[in-house]
């Protein structure tokens, strides 16, 4: 902060507290308070204030966007991603709210809450007759918490849904130093089935030696490769050799943020097997993705496929 910030000492600690929220945001070691980090972050400090009660209150929601097999085009998992339905500012995407979350005090609620309803889509999907596997993004903070593992083996202990059905996604960077406390939690859930799957794969530096000691179940190709393959070569070699690297592992893979005909192709070429993106769908309402589901599952029926039924899935339990 700085000492011509604010006049008292409330103002003082205001100040203060928005440049540290700026600094952890843009991962510096300190930030001198301004009046534009003021303007930027008024929403922010009432985001955060209104965080404990938006838990409670389950404005933070779900939104799911499937998976499909590039091949049959059938939904062969989902993603499950966080929005806040905000009474003021509407519904917001984690872009807006995320790194408050994560730094405050209600990170692990915010955390198990999303496995709350990641798996209760699973299961009320399986009521149907549906088995789709549903993956939540989970943050290194999360994890380093003892309590998180014990959590989500409860969840599901009591939802009756199977570990393997549940797929955790960790950032390739969160991945890069692993404390023990994660790596004990992490073993935790995939002794119990848990799937453990790499996000934003290619962004960051993991070592074969890490995907193997931490028995990952899938790599996701990032977006921003996927985006060029089909213009810039670089990009299109990068998602190649992630993809045979995929192969080599045998672990899944899928390809985000597909939004062409044209990516699509060149994954499927490549022998990337399922895909997630806005040229299938995007991330949907809980309704809405059931809804979709039920149409994928019907519309699959009538033109059946020759393809196996769940590549991602097979591939996944070859290893065990
Ligand atoms: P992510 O895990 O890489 O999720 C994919 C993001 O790409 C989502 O953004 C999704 O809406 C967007 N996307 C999907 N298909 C396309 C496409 O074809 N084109 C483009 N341009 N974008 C596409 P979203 O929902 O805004 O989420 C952003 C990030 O926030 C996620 O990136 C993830 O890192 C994080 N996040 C989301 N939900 C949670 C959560 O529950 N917990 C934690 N810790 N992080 C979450
Ligand atoms: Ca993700
Ligand atoms: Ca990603």
């Amino acid at each position: 902060f700085s000492t011509t910030s604010g006049r008292d000492g409330p103002t003082l600690l205001r100040h203060a507290d928005i440049a540290m929220y700026d600094a952890k945001r843009q991962s510096v070691a300190h930030r001198v308070f301004d009046d534009s980090l003021e303007q930027s972050s008024t929403m922010q400090l009432s985001l955060s204030a209104a965080l404990p009660d938006a838990i409670e209150s389950g404005r933070l929601l779900l939104h799911f966007q499937p998976k499909f097999d590039l091949s049959s085009r059938r939904i062969v998992g989902a993603e499950g991603l966080a929005r806040w339905d905000h009474p003021e500012f509407g519904l917001l995407t984690p872009a807006a709210f995320l790194d408050i979350v994560l730094v405050s005090e209600s990170s692990l609620d915010f955390a198990v809450g999303t496995i709350a309803k990641t798996v209760d889509m699973i299961s009320a999907l399986a009521d149907r007759g549906f088995d789709v596997p549903i993956a939540a993004n989970v943050a290194l903070g999360a994890l380093r918490t003892i309590d998180f593992a014990d959590q989500v083996l409860e969840i599901l202990d009591r939802t009756g849904v199977s570990p393997d059905r549940l797929v955790i996604e960790l950032t390739e960077t969160d991945i890069q130093l692993p404390s023990p406390n994660m790596l004990a939690a992490l073993g935790r859930l995939t002794e119990a089935g848990v799937d453990v799957s790499i996000d934003d794969f290619g962004t960051g530096h993991s070592s074969l030696e890490r995907l193997r000691t931490m028995q990952v179940d899938e790599l996701k190709i990032d977006r921003s490769f996927v985006n060029g393959m089909t213009e810039n070569d670089i990009d299109r070699e990068l998602v190649r050799s992630v993809v045979d690297l995929g192969h080599s592992l045998g672990v899944g893979l899928v390809a985000e943020g597909v939004e062409t005909e044209g990516q699509a192709a060149a994954l499927l070429d490549m022998g990337c097997p399922v895909a997630q993106g806005y040229l299938f769908a995007r991330p949907l309402p809980p309704d809405e993705f059931t809804a979709l589901v039920v149409a994928n599952a019907a519309e699959s029926k009538r033109a059946p496929s020759v393809e196996h039924r769940n590549p991602t899935r097979s591939l996944l339990t070859s290893r065990r």
